[in-house]
């Protein structure tokens, strides 16, 4: 017993030392995370700079039972009053190393999706065209199960790493349940991931990306949102919904439904968080109102 609590102490003074030496700020402002740039204060915000470091403030806090959350590009995600107390840590300043084998790529969870297409299109490899436009990370978008355009950031997926209970392992996509934009990651961090992607001419993976990054403009409002605010079903588009209630251009103090886009929630003059969640429940009450439908978010509320 004794033996035990004394290795775990040391355990614990180990890890306090390295801990001492990631990157962390203090008080940062949440508009400086995410894309839908709201803003509350954010007491601990940590910059893990390799695996090694996210794997220790994952444990850090697992250990020693203090909340965290971790983020991306924060496009997908609004962060209220209760990520105040909570530690953040960024993927931002992650070190962003791929590797080509073949026609596989390995790739880490920081990579943005953007960089991760355009580093596939230098070496002649299609798979992420139909994915252009979508602000995330790799992390993200497999957590969030990103996709468009009918195509997953899962179709040539063929194994992730991830860190969990202690160990970190590489698992066949075949064992991973995926649902449309939900992942089984739940308490797992997801290091990096492996593609299988299709041998093809440079010039015609560009051409696709333009095409579908064309569509993307023309149907996209500009402007700070977390793009779609609401998941689609099978029987209904979210969108469809809010634009039948009547609802675009509505507004809660700086936040207002796109005029553009209906599913998409705009920060057009500093939006509070409270002036977006009130708008969330609006719209949700006049879909369920009207259609009766209660609809989901797809980003999620932290
Ligand atoms: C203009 C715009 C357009 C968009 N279009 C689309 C679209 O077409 N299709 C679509 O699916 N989405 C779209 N999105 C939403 C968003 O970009 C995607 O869901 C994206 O993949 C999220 O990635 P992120 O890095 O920003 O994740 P974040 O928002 O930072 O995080 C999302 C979730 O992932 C978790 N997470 C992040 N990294 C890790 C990690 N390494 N390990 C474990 N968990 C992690 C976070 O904890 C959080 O729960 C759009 C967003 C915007 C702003």
């Amino acid at each position: 017993m004794l033996f035990s609590q004394f290795f775990l102490q040391f355990i614990k003074n180990i890890m306090q030392d390295v801990f001492n030496n990631i990157k962390h700020r203090e008080n940062v402002d949440s508009s400086e995370l995410t894309t839908i740039k709201t803003s509350v204060t954010l007491k601990n915000v940590f910059y893990p700079k390799n695996e090694k470091e996210l794997i220790y403030l994952f444990d850090y806090f697992s250990i020693n039972n203090l909340p965290f959350k971790i983020i991306g590009n924060g496009s997908n995600i609004l962060l209220t009053e209760r990520a105040c107390n909570v530690n953040i840590i960024s993927t931002k300043l992650l070190e962003c190393k791929m590797r080509v084998q073949d026609s596989s790529i390995i790739a880490p969870c920081s990579i943005k999706l953007s960089r991760l297409y355009r580093y596939c299109q230098e070496k002649g490899l299609a798979g992420f065209e139909k994915l252009a436009g979508i602000p995330g990370t790799l992390g993200g978008a497999l957590f969030m199960n990103a996709g468009a355009f009918g195509c997953n950031i899962t179709d040539h997926l063929t194994k992730v790493k991830i860190y969990s209970k202690g160990k970190v392992k590489w698992v066949k996509k075949e064992k991973l349940d995926f649902h449309y934009r939900e992942s089984p990651f739940k308490d797992t961090l997801i290091l990096s991931a492996k593609f299988n992607l299709c041998e093809i001419d440079r010039c015609e993976i560009e051409r696709e990306y333009r095409k579908y990054l064309t569509i993307r403009l023309n149907h996209q409002p500009k402007g700070y949102s977390f793009g779609s605010t609401f998941k689609n079903a099978e029987n209904y588009y979210a969108g469809e919904l809010i634009d039948k209630c009547g609802l675009k251009g509505f507004s809660c103090g700086g936040a207002k439904i796109s005029e553009k886009h209906a599913n998409f929630i705009i920060n057009y003059n500093k939006a509070s968080v409270n002036d977006v969640l009130q708008l969330i429940k609006i719209i949700k009450d006049k879909v369920f109102q009207r259609y009766k439908v209660q609809l989901e978010t797809e980003v999620e509320i932290f």
